[in-house]
């Protein structure tokens, strides 16, 4: 028998001596594969690397001691044609050798025909496997000859569907049984679009299979550590629905994918029907993973706030790699490769600085991903490093890139959960945080809900309340019989002088505790429930005035029992031994002769009580007869009516002050009415008297004409003033109120913003939904609306806050008293902080002293207007006043430092 080639000595010694490789090493042999492809991704770092160099075979770790030293003899068929026939009868001179068994012969359109010869020189049968250790050649042939004779032909490669296969095993292999002593020659024709890599090596079944099992007990291990991470994020990401944790999970899907496409192991157990599958899962899996991790790393380390500039690259690197992504499955494979280990260079140094210019930033993401990145690039660099020969062959260099890989997924992992953790503690602080807010913002409504419906001495209920009690009452019942009975404490302000403030307080509390007792006995007293449950029967009108409404039904006009009570409440009150004389008198005013509303009810009890005899301790009801307002109330109209036509009535100008910057910003036209025979009358006198008579719709047409007039003047010499013109309830229900304004704008040449509305909240909530409708209106024509008097009546905060208002004006009752009450100041401190955080600007209104200013000022209000800042004015003197004003600023800001 003639041996078709001769074996190099060695070979035939270590076939002969039947050496096996240790375990340790051998296994380290099968994974050429992995660490071929691995090298394919390498070429990333190694950036200039050509397909040539990348195909380069690794140097062979096999010793010729220690193994068989395979070793080849190849022919070049460059047409690619030649048949097995021809081949077999080749002369020996047209074969080449390679001694280290392998060969890299670059990219190639040749077929290369490659044979070699295996003797059993062992005394027992034995299976041996050959392999070409380069899974991606394409088209590979087997042929097998015995004596001679052909035995054997298998067609593999990855070019034809996976299976049938020798061995089910992603490499490309051979199976070869021998008997003892028998030879047999191998010829095999490898055809590749890629690079032509063929590193033969020949193993005992036995020592391949157990190496084969402990390499892929390895790799799953790896790939289900993998797998796991990637599940949890997956599930994070669709508990939380934060696009960070899916990105994390589509990049480790990526590297899966590219780490099991390049060893083969895709295609042999997902695709094996389908070759063609096969070569384009690999060229994407490569800008999948690149794509994914930078989606990743720009989310993970926020770079559009952390560093703008970086993320524009990470932006640029995406594009790239998405069209790279969409046209990888039409590139031809070398073009693919190439622009894969183009890409992959970028993406790998872009990423190892993404995360220290982070961290430099001061950002802990960036450390983290510093830490995570890192392995990976050392593990990317040693196998790089070992495939171009750099670097010693070992664990580390062969397994960089996998360890690396695993790495950064544990690491990047705990940094995910480092910042889940983080975000739910922020979250859990800023719950509890606006849990405070919510709470502490409740808690202001409540008391300021409290300060503006009772009274801060008594604690009774106040006016506000017994307006709004009386009128419910007299809404739901209008058909009984009602009594509003007053009790006005005379002798209180003297009380107050002779024994201070404090005694008298103290006096006032036991007025309304001894009231409130003697009011329960009598059951035909009205009393109604307030939200938190407190029974009310008595209420405080003002500092000495209580009030009480009496169901005279309920009473069958028997007030004996009541005028029991008023006369045990006429008894002097003992204070440190002192009998405190209180002097108290009565009125009352009855529904429905006397009045209609809570208002006049009161007002006329009032009447009442001045008409009553001073002795006796009587009770004044109200009479007509003895109204002295009254009989004047008529003729009144008439000439207020006259005086419109007669320029008898003109605007007088209050600016108000901005407190922040001290300028003038706007005025507030007040109406000023000087009678021929009574002389001025107040606006507080007339004003509800046109209003109930219908009147008031051609007084505020006259006061938006003037005003508008008057602020155009202005505008010479002010620009930014803007004027405040008080609008009522009557004038919002008809529509002429728009054309009124739209005509005052053109005539004077103003915008709307110049123009302010005040209304007060009582007039608003006559007819809330007309009003709310009214106001909605005019501010989208641009008007300013202001929320006149507010604190002054029963506040409705609910409905305020719908109104369109951008302004407030707090009413001069509720300040008064901040300069020398503490409760009266709390409450006004938490009125502009409640107002200013649903965004309207606060006024102070009616400010007489410099002290209460700057209590405002402190407390946060915006604006200011009053008798301190400046009485209201005649248009003539306004502008005198303006100018001094200006001329005072100016000489404060020059000597100013
Ligand atoms: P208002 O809108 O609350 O106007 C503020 C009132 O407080 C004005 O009274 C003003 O002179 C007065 N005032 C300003 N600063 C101080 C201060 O420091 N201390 C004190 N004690 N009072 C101050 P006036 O001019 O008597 O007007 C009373 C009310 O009559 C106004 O209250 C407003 O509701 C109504 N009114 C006045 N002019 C018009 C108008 O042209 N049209 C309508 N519909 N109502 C008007
Ligand atoms: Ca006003
Ligand atoms: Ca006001």
């Amino acid at each position: 028998m003639e041996l078709p080639f001769r074996y190099q000595r060695s070979t035939l010694r270590a076939i002969r001596k039947n050496k096996v490789p240790s375990t340790g090493r051998r296994w380290r042999h099968h994974s050429v594969h992995l660490n071929r492809a691995l090298s394919l991704l390498v070429a990333v770092v190694v950036a200039c690397l050509s397909l040539e160099v990348l195909a380069q075979p690794e140097p062979t770790e096999i010793t010729p001691a220690a193994n068989f030293q395979s070793h080849f003899q190849y022919w070049e068929d460059t047409a690619g044609d030649a048949q097995i026939d021809q081949v077999v009868n080749l002369p020996d001179d047209r074969w080449s050798l390679v001694a280290n068994g392998s060969a890299a012969f670059g990219i190639t359109q040749s077929a290369y025909w490659l044979r070699f010869a295996v003797r059993n020189q062992t005394p027992l049968n034995l299976n041996l496997i050959a392999e070409l250790g380069y899974s991606q050649l394409d088209d590979v042939v087997f042929y097998v000859y015995a004596d001679g004779a052909p035995v054997k032909e298998l067609k593999t490669g990855d070019s034809r569907p996976f299976y049938p296969r020798d061995v089910d095993h992603p490499s490309v292999l051979l199976r070869l049984s021998l008997a003892s002593e028998e030879m047999q020659t191998v010829f095999v024709r490898v055809a590749t679009a890629g690079s032509m890599i063929v590193p033969l090596r020949i193993a005992r079944e036995q020592s391949f299979f157990e190496t084969a099992a402990y390499e892929l007990k390895l790799h799953f291990f790896y790939y289900g550590c993998i797998f796991v991470i990637i599940l949890i994020n997956l599930a994070v990401y669709l508990s939380l629905r934060e696009k960070l944790y899916l990105y994390y999970a589509l990049a480790l899907l990526g590297y899966l994918l590219f780490f099991a496409s390049i060893k083969g192991f895709s295609f042999q157990h997902l695709y094996p029907q389908s070759p063609a599958l096969h070569a384009k899962v690999l060229l994407v899996s490569i800008p999948a993973l690149a794509l994914f991790s930078l989606l990743f790393c720009r989310e993970f380390l926020n770079t559009r706030i952390n560093s703008p500039r970086l993320d524009k690259v990470l932006i640029g690197m995406m594009v790239f790699e998405l069209l790279f992504l969409f046209s990888a499955p039409f590139l031809d494979y070398q073009r693919g490769i190439q622009l894969a280990s183009f890409s992959a260079l970028f993406f790998f140094s872009l990423l190892l600085v993404a995360g220290p210019v982070v961290w430099a930033a001061g950002v802990r993401a960036g450390a983290f991903f510093t830490l995570a990145w890192t392995p990976l690039t050392i593990g990317v660099l040693a196998t790089a490093g070992r495939a171009l020969g750099g670097f010693p062959e070992n664990f580390f260099t062969e397994n960089g890139m996998q360890i690396g890989s695993a790495l950064e997924a544990f690491i990047l992992t705990l940094a995910l959960a480092d910042r889940l953790y983080r975000e739910r503690e922020d979250k859990i602080a800023a719950q509890a945080a606006s849990l405070q807010e919510a709470q502490s913002r409740s808690i202001a409504q409540n008391l300021l809900t409290e300060a503006l419906t009772h009274d801060p001495v008594s604690g009774l209920p106040n006016r506000n309340r017994f307006e709004w009690m009386v009128d419910q009452q007299l809404q739901q019942a209008p058909e009984r019989r009602y009594m509003v009975g007053l009790a006005r404490i005379t002798r209180l302000d003297e009380i107050n002088r002779t024994l201070g403030l404090a005694r008298s307080e103290w006096i006032m509390k036991c007025v309304a505790q001894q009231m409130v007792e003697l009011a329960a006995a009598l059951p035909f007293i009205q009393a109604i429930r307030d939200d938190q449950g407190r029974e009310e029967r008595v209420y405080h009108l003002s500092g000495d005035c209580f009030c009480l409404l009496v169901d005279i039904d309920k009473a069958g006009n028997d007030f004996s029992a009541l005028n029991t009570a008023l006369r045990r409440l006429a008894e002097p009150i003992w204070l440190d031994h002192l009998a405190i004389e209180l002097q108290p008198s009565f009125g009352a005013a009855s529904y429905p002769e006397h009045g209609q509303s809570a208002a006049e009810l009161i007002r006329n009890a009032h009447v009442g009580m001045e008409i009553a005899p001073r002795d006796g301790n009587q009770t004044g009801i109200y009479s007509p007869k003895y109204d002295i307002y009254n009989e004047s109330r008529l003729t009144l109209m008439a000439d207020l009516r006259n005086a419109l036509q007669q320029n008898q009535i003109m605007l007088y100008y209050q600016p108000k002050q901005d407190l922040k910057t001290g300028q003038i910003v706007g005025v507030e036209a007040l109406i000023r009415w000087h009678h021929a025979e009574r002389g001025w009358v107040n606006p507080a006198d007339f004003i509800p008297l046109a209003e109930d008579t219908g009147m008031i719709t051609q007084l505020t047409r006259w006061v938006i004409g003037q005003a508008t007039r008057d602020l155009a003047e202005l505008h010479n010499d002010n620009p930014q003033l803007s004027v405040a013109i008080n609008v009522s309830a009557r004038d919002l229900e008809s529509s002429e109120l728009r054309d009124v304004l739209d005509l005052a704008l053109q005539q004077s040449g103003l915008q709307a913003r110049a123009l302010t509305l005040e209304i007060t909240e009582t007039a608003a909530m006559l007819d809330p939904l007309r009003s709310l409708q009214a106001l909605n209106g005019l501010a989208e024509l641009g008007y300013q609306i202001s929320i006149d008097d507010f604190g002054s009546g029963y506040s409705s905060l609910s409905y305020l806050k719908q109104l369109p208002a951008s302004e407030l004006k707090l009413d001069r009752s509720l300040i008064e008293d901040i300069c020398i009450s503490e409760s009266a100041d709390v409450i006004v401190a938490t009125a502009i902080q409640m107002a200013r955080s649903l965004g309207y600007r606060v006024v102070g209104e009616g400010i007489e002293n410099a002290e209460t200013a700057l209590r405002l000022k402190a407390n946060g209000c915006d604006l200011l207007q009053g008798f301190w800042l400046c009485r209201p004015k005649p248009i003539s003197e306004l502008k005198q006043w303006l100018q001094a004003f200006e001329a005072d600023e100016r000489a404060v800001r020059s000597s100013g430092p």
